[in-house]
């Protein structure tokens, strides 16, 4: 469990607080990046490849043969070999590295719009990117010494070398702790000289193309007097003793590359060290927490993709005399897809806001020099919690998007002609990619509950040492007696238009607070072996983010509308009913839907077959697995 930032939204939450200063204004992008980013995305765009099956006379284009071309990667299980050296010249690689190491120095948020672009373009695109940008060239920038930044950085951020990052081994996935690859010192006469590293990764992302690697091994370090195994991270190159494996056949994203990666007597230097020496478990976990935005802006853009070839689909569909968007049913998809998508935005760029914010409020610390390693300021592992909400509701979204689409198209969407079943493919990765869901979710249940767990233990033993105590003891009585006397955490930041929503995250808020306490009370410390429990409190934190998420966005559009209104300018378009409008409808749509969500997960927490459900699950791990058969 990472410790969260003061700043943290969803650890005040789960404090009982909403914290109106951070969630209230909604971030925007900043102005002076605004025309940078559009510029890029339009180049981008120019890039691409029209889908033949979105307009039948539009599979010619004008100007340069497109090199962005998702369903050629998909098919030829590769990216056109020109297509990165295309990209080279935009940026691209280097989006958020400082100029000063040859980056283009954007905002989070601004990385996470171009990577919402690159995700309705091509996702194998995309999460080449990913791996290079996000996880190779961040973990560098984060937790590199100046040598090593100034070593590595221009070139990756010039596009002239790749760069991946490999943890997973075949015995070792999500459990990151237990890797095998292992790194033993070597001397010379003169002390100690590096490393030697040996051992296999696998699933490396990029790995086909990668030039510099983030590797991870077992390093032997003392602690306490003993000598224990410590995950260290690497930095190593393309060379002799390290080699890469096949293509792997995959499911989904097949334009990415993904293989083994072999290290055999390697031999590097110590200041090959990425990060501390047994540190590597912070540069992995702060590493992937950043990277889970880049994930969640692809899925973002996937799925608005889908989306935009589903409403054409529905609105040009003929059947039983009329069009498939007229039906009730489709309408629920489209609905249904259009509030889960502004949810999962609200929450990326809040959440990338949040950070864009602390970083500009600790620019000294954010890219400075670095008196000692691990003293950087990493914005994104503060808001580890956010970026875990963002990726789990993100990638699942897609998978629903991408499933809707599909039975929405009917026996064309199941052909290879249209995208949806390319999209239905790819979006299963980003399930178990940068952390299955299944751990975040642990991860976000456990790290939230850790504070008003802290909390709760000090107060038990603040009773019993009751002088010792006494200021925690009032406090916490205090609180209650605020609670009581006031009510639970106020909302008032909200536009007046979105009264209804802002009292069900009081609720929520109020509720999840009492939820996690009566947990804590009834299963102590044994809460780490409750996933049930966590399952539930994961669930209801992620939609109360959404909604909160939600409401600030259509809070920013409504005030909007309001001085637009004042300054006598119209706002509708003849025929179009007002984005503000839309957004309230958005807003609203999503809270609904959550609200009935959150109320089944409250009720589940008393009333519940969570021993039932393992007893059936137990069943099958002894003797035959389901053995029932009508011959039988
Ligand atoms: C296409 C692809 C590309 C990848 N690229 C990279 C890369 O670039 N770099 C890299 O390092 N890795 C990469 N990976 C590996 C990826 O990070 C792992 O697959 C992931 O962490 C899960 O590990 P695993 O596959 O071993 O599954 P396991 O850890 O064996 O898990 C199997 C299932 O059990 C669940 N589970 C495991 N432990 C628990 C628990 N304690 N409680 C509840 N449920 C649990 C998991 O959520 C999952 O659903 C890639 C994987 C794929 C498929």
């Amino acid at each position: 469990v990472n410790e969260s930032s003061p700043e943290s939204i969803i650890r005040s939450l789960f404090s009982g607080e909403i914290p109106q200063d951070r969630a209230f204004p909604f971030p925007r992008l900043m102005p002076t990046e605004q025309a940078a980013v559009r510029r890029l995305l339009a180049t981008l765009r120019a890039m691409t490849v029209r889908d033949p099956s979105a307009s039948p006379d539009g599979a010619d284009q004008d100007g340069p043969a497109p090199l962005i071309d998702a369903r050629r990667s998909d098919a030829e299980r590769r990216l056109a070999p020109e297509l990165l050296r295309a990209l080279a010249p935009l940026g691209l690689f280097g989006l958020t590295v400082p100029p000063a190491y040859g980056g283009r120095g954007l905002s989070t948020t601004a990385c996470c719009r171009v990577f919402q672009e690159l995700g309705a373009l091509d996702s194998a695109l995309a999460v080449t990117l990913l791996s290079h940008l996000s996880h190779g060239v961040r973990a560098i920038q984060l937790f590199g010494t100046e040598d090593q930044k100034r070593r590595y950085l221009p070139a990756l951020s010039r596009g002239e070398r790749l760069c991946a990052f490999a943890q997973a081994e075949p015995q070792s996935g999500s459990d990151a702790a237990s890797i095998h690859m292992r790194a033993a010192p070597t001397h010379a006469p003169g002390g100690h000289l590096g490393y030697a590293l040996n051992g296999t990764k696998i699933w490396v992302t990029g790995g086909g193309l990668a030039d510099v690697f983030v590797v991870f091994a077992q390093t032997e370090v003392h602690r306490e007097g003993a000598r224990v195994d410590r995950i260290t991270g690497f930095l190593v190159e393309r060379g002799p003793g390290v080699q890469t494996g096949a293509e792997e056949e995959k499911l989904g994203v097949r334009g990415a590359s993904t293989t083994a990666l072999y290290l055999t007597d390697l031999h590097v230097p110590r200041d090959s060290v990425l990060g501390a020496v047994g540190g590597g478990f912070k540069v992995l976990q702060e590493t992937l927490s950043s990277g889970r935005l880049s994930l969640s802006a692809i899925c973002i853009g996937a799925a608005r993709a889908v989306l935009q070839r589903a409403v054409l689909h529905a609105t040009t569909r003929r059947q039983f005399g009329r069009l498939l968007s007229s039906f009730g049913m489709i309408k629920d998809k489209l609905g249904q897809m259009q509030i889960d998508l502004y949810a999962a935005e609200s929450m990326l760029y809040l959440t990338s806001g949040l950070i864009d914010r602390s970083e500009r409020a600790h620019p000294h610390l954010t890219y400075g020099r670095r008196a000692a390693v691990g003293d950087v300021y990493d914005a994104a592992a503060g808001f580890s919690m956010e970026t875990a909400c963002c990726k789990i509701f993100a990638s699942e979204m897609l998978v629903r998007v991408a499933s809707e689409a599909m039975s929405l198209g009917g026996g064309a969407a199941f052909m290879g002609d249209y995208p949806y079943e390319r999209a239905l493919r790819d979006s299963r990765f980003f399930l178990i990619f940068g952390t299955t869901n299944e751990i975040l979710r642990c991860y976000l249940a456990l790290s939230g509950m850790a504070a008003p767990g802290e909390q709760l233990a000090r107060l038990s033993e603040a009773i019993r040492h009751p002088l010792r105590g006494y200021g925690l003891v009032m406090d916490t009585l205090l609180d209650q007696v605020k609670v009581a006397a006031y009510g639970g955490p106020a909302l008032t930041a909200h536009h007046p238009r979105l009264k209804r929503e802002a009292v069900a995250i009081e609720d929520t808020a109020e509720a999840l607070q009492k939820g996690v306490d009566r947990a804590l009370r009834r299963h102590g410390r044994q809460i780490s072996e409750m996933q049930y429990v966590q399952r539930r409190v994961a669930d209801v934190t992620m939609d109360l983010y959404g909604m909160l998420a939600c409401v600030s966005r259509a809070s920013a559009a409504l005030r909007a509308q309001d001085a637009r209104r004042a300054a006598g300018e119209g706002v509708e378009a003849a025929g179009e009913i007002d984005e503000a409008e839309r957004e309230l409808r958005l807003c609203r749509g999503f809270c609904s839907k959550a609200i009935g969500r959150v109320r089944k997960v409250l009720e589940r927490f008393n009333e519940n077959d969570d021993e039932l459900m393992k007893a059936i699950a137990e069943d099958s791990y002894h003797g035959r697995i389901y053995p029932h058969d009508i011959l039988d």
